[in-house]
Parts: structure tokens; sequence; C-alpha cells
């Protein structure tokens, strides 16, 4: 069941709440408020007035600050993982591997921050600016929202919200109404348990709220549909304020024939079939050249047949991933498979979802082509539809049929087949003989081309920079009691200030003396 069906109306008097709900058995994990527009408003002045003093912290008062909250996370990861767990109904493999993405980011920001936020020096760019030092400042947007979907509670957020509060800026964020329990504890913990400055702000609720961050902040990071994004994209143009989106995908895997077999078959499970196949990144798509296509499929399907579903219990590990997260996505994976059926298709595991609770199995679609949603359309759920391909070229133009461009992957022997095929990609991130891992590399930027998004995450010191306005910093060496250019205007002043110009910008030494050509005159 989704989050959030049951709330009651807004009438000013009680705060509305909203239901957040285990999608392996519905039960009620938790509830929410469910923010008025004017609750997130006033939110954001209190952290809008707390930013000036954290920015003063600089830097590396700032990191201290994230090293303890990280240090807290730590301490208290069970039972924040045990909330991950309860809103996704995920496997408790896929739950506990959510803090390893907070430990990296966290580090790595508080880190490089100082290197990454120095003020930068520029070299004059002429005579007449050489008594003049020229600097760039990096300043924060004072609140920058941070809009995150329901797939990863933890790490989602985690992978924003440091480089934000590093730049600093204060953070209004809002997490999805799915799955926002284990986030708003963290915010929680940032704000009553570490001693940290009020920066960190945590909007619950439904879109209406997220709506409303977006028009109480002065820039946006958003990650989540193509649909949502379009529709704050719009919004942040109307207010002026700069938008980073980043959305769906269908990431296309390309087996060719000098491909070890084995890597690729575990590649397309954990690409495809990683959290239920809820990720951005996911593999939602396999083009297999074909001298290996059977090979390829008959041992994809044994390793298939070996994968074990359910939420089991925290800590045990016995099975490798859990529910979808909500029936609205359940239901638009059955859609799918459906029309992949009635239009040829084949199934060659799952297909059906089970009796109860949220779960879908791992499908393997065969016999499949682009006529079918299931090649066109983002799934986000554990399906791997594969397609034979002739050959790399026809492989690299069927998987750029698509308006999407997050990422993709090429399993092959051969390093220059790979770079080959790879740079033809049309995609933002690309992986040879690996899948997903692209997004972890935080020196490398992360951001889908085409209906994918617009802007990008990490990419080293820009994915601190994108948090920060350039201010332009001028400063006299020298300093003299005016400049020959100030007023009052008088023909002496004037004929000095055109001796100069000449002198130091023309090419020739006749102009530079002051010789003038009108009818034209060689150099
Ligand atoms: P969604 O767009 O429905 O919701 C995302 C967030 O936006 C939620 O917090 C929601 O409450 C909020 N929201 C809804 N309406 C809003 C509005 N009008 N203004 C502002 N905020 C609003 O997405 P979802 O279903 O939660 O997540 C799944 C999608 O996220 C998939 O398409 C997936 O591909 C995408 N995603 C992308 C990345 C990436 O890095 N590119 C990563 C993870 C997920």
């Amino acid at each position: 069941m989704a989050a959030g069906v049951e709330h009651p109306p807004h009438d000013g008097s009680a705060a509305a709440e909203f239901e957040v709900r285990n999608p392996a058995d519905g039960s009620i994990a938790g509830r929410l408020p469910d923010m008025t527009p004017a609750e997130v408003a006033e939110l954001a002045q209190r952290l809008r007035s707390a930013q000036p003093e954290w920015e003063q912290l600089g830097p590396r008062g700032r990191a201290r600050h994230l090293l303890n909250w990280l240090d807290w996370l730590m301490d208290n990861d069970q039972r924040i993982l045990g909330l991950v767990q309860q809103e996704s109904g995920k496997s408790w493999g896929d739950t506990s591997i959510e803090t390893m993405v907070a430990v990296e980011v966290i580090n790595y920001y508080a880190k490089h921050a100082p290197e990454f936020l120095a003020d930068q020096t520029r070299r004059p760019h002429g005579p007449a600016s050489l008594t003049k030092k020229l600097e760039v400042l990096y300043r924060p947007y004072q609140l920058v929202g941070v809009i995150t979907p329901w797939n990863y509670p933890l790490a989602m957020p985690m992978m924003d919200v440091p480089p934000a509060l590093m730049s600093g800026a204060a953070v209004l964020t809002k997490p999805s109404e799915v799955t926002p329990l284990a986030w708003a504890e963290m915010v929680r913990g940032w704000n009553e348990e570490i001693g940290a400055p009020p920066v960190l702000g945590c909007a619950t609720g439904l879109g209406a709220t997220g709506a409303a961050v977006v028009d109480s902040v002065d820039m946006i990071q958003f990650t989540g549909s193509v649909r949502t994004g379009r529709a704050v994209g719009i919004r942040a143009a109307e207010r002026l304020i700069p938008a980073s989106l980043e959305l769906g995908g269908k990431d296309p895997m390309i087996v060719l024939s000098d491909a070890d077999l084995d890597r690729a078959v575990g590649g397309a499970i954990w690409g495809g079939l990683f959290n239920a196949g809820q990720s951005c990144v996911a593999v939602e798509r396999v083009y297999v050249e074909a001298p290996v296509y059977d090979a390829f499929v008959s041992k994809l399907v044994d390793r298939v047949g070996e994968l074990r579903q359910g939420m089991d219990p925290q800590g045990s590990f016995t099975t490798e991933f859990g529910a979808m997260a909500t029936a609205t996505q359940l239901e638009l994976v059955e859609r799918q498979v459906q029309d992949a059926v009635d239009k040829g298709a084949r199934i060659l595991t799952g297909g059906k979802r089970a009796d109860t609770g949220l779960f879908y199995p791992p499908t393997i679609l065969v016999d499949v082509d682009h006529t079918m949603a299931c090649m066109r359309e983002e799934t986000f759920g554990p399906t791997l539809p594969i397609m034979k391909v002739a050959d790399e070229k026809e492989a690299v133009r069927l998987a750029n049929d698509s308006e999407y461009g997050l990422g993709g992957s090429v399993w092959t022997g051969s390093a220059a087949r790979g770079r080959r095929v790879g740079r033809a990609l049309e995609a933002g991130g690309i992986c040879v003989n690996n899948a997903m891992v692209n997004v972890f590399q935080f020196p490398l930027p992360h951001g889908g081309w085409k209906s994918s998004g617009l802007g990008s995450r990490f990419g080293g010191r820009d994915g601190i920079l994108k948090y920060c306005r350039k201010q332009a910093f001028v400063s006299e060496r020298v300093q003299m009691g005016g400049e020959l250019h100030w007023y009052p205007y008088s023909p002496s002043k004037a004929r000095l200030t055109d001796q100069m110009i000449r002198l130091l910008g023309m090419h020739d030494w006749r102009r530079r003396f002051g010789r003038r050509f009108p009818d034209g005159g060689r150099r």
C-alpha cells in the first residue's frame, strides 16, 4: 500500500499527519506531520536566519559537525537502518548497504571542501588591470532545497545533503512521503543529539510540501521522476532559481560476443535486480550479440533461480532483495510485463506477483522489441528484458533509441571495443564490465542526458560549487588618489587615457604612438 493514503484535511487547528506503511506486510511503520506551505515557509525562515553563522564557521568548522553526525549515525546504525527496512520492505542486505554512502560522501566532502571552496586568484587580463588583485570567491546559496525519492531513504539524501551543508548553505530537505522515517530521524539527530547549528531541516509531507520547498529556497536539488522533475524545473525557472534535476533512466546493458559471460550474468543480476530493480541507474534492458545470446540467457536463468526474495529479519542476510516500495510501482511492472506478453514476449522466470505483500519476483523476458513498454519506459522493478542483436552497431542504435540517457554498460574482453561502444552511447555515465558503479566515483559527475536530467551531482569540486554563487572580488594593490577615468573629465586626462589605450592595446608601433590610418593602412 502506498504511504500517505489517509490523511485529514488541513483545517489549521491540529497538525495533519500521514501514515507510512511497510510494503512487505502493510503494517504501519510510522506517522509524520503533513506540513503545510505556511509551515514550510516558517521552517525555511528559521534555517535562513542560522545560515550566516554557519557559513562563517568555514569548511573545517563545518566538517567537524558533519563528522560528529556521521559518528552518531554509525553509533545508531541498527536503529536507523531498522527504520529504512520498515518503511521500504527491503532485504536486510539491501538495507544495510545504505550507510556506506553516508560514510563515503561525508568523508569525501569533509576532507576536500577546504580545497574545493578555496578563493581563487586570477591573473589580470591586461596591463590596465595590473594594479588589481582579482579573485573568485565561492559563496553558498543561503538556503538549498533537497527533494528525494523513496528508493534509498537514507542514501539518497546523503548524496546531496553533505556537499550542500559543506558549501556553507542551510539545507531544507524533503524526503519522499513513502519512506520519510529514517531521514526525519537523521535530521532530528543533527538538531537534537550532536549540538550542531540549526541549519538542517526536514519538511515532511506529500507533493504539495515538496512544491512549498521549491517556493522557499534559493537553489533546488531534485531527485525523482521525469514528470515531477519537469514541474520542479518549470517552477524554478519562474522563480529564477537554479535547479539540478536527477531523473529517471532506462539504462541499456550491451553484452558483446567476447565478454566474460559469467561476470556479465553477475552484473546483469546485480545491476537489474539490486533493491528489487528500484534504482535510477538499474540495468533496464539487455542487448546481447547473437553468438553468445543463448549461453547468456541460459546462465542468467540458472543464476536468477538461486535468488531469495523477502524482507528477512534484521541482521540475518537470508534474502537477496525485498518488496516493491508501493502498490503503484508494482502495478506498473505488472502492466509492462503483460504488455510485453501481449506483443509476443516470453517469460522465462517470475512474471507473477506474490500472494501477500508487495513482492514481485525476478522476471526475465525474451523475444522483446522496441514496440514494448518494457523496452521504452522506465520500469523501476525486478525485470530483465533481453534482446538478441546482430552486432555492436545494432546494439548501439537500439541503446540510443530512448528518451532517457542516464547510464549504460558495455561488457567485452576488449578495452578498445568497450571504449568505442561506450563513447557511442548517448548517456551521462558509462561502465565497462560493471554496472551502476559510476554513481559512486565522487571525482566523476553523475547526471542524466536527454530526459534523465539537468546538471549533475558529485564530479569533485563541481559537486560542492553547484551550491555556491561565484563572487568576483577586486581589490586595489596600489592605492592612488583617484583613477584616470574618474570624473571630472578634462582634455589633458582624456589625451593621456587615449595615449595609454593606444600604447598598451595596439599591435604595431605606428598606431601605438598615435598614428591613424582612416583609409586602411597595412600593419
Ligand atoms: P517522484 O517524482 O514521484 O517524487 C520525488 C519527490 O518529489 C518526493 O519527495 C515527492 O513528494 C516530491 N514531489 C512530488 N510532487 C512535487 C512537486 N510538485 N514539487 C516538488 N516536489 C514534489 O519520484 P519517486 O516515485 O519518489 O521516485 C522514483 C523516481 O526517481 C524514478 O523515476 C527514478 O528513476 C528517479 N530517481 C532518479 C535518481 C537519479 O539520480 N537520477 C535517483 C533515484 C531515483
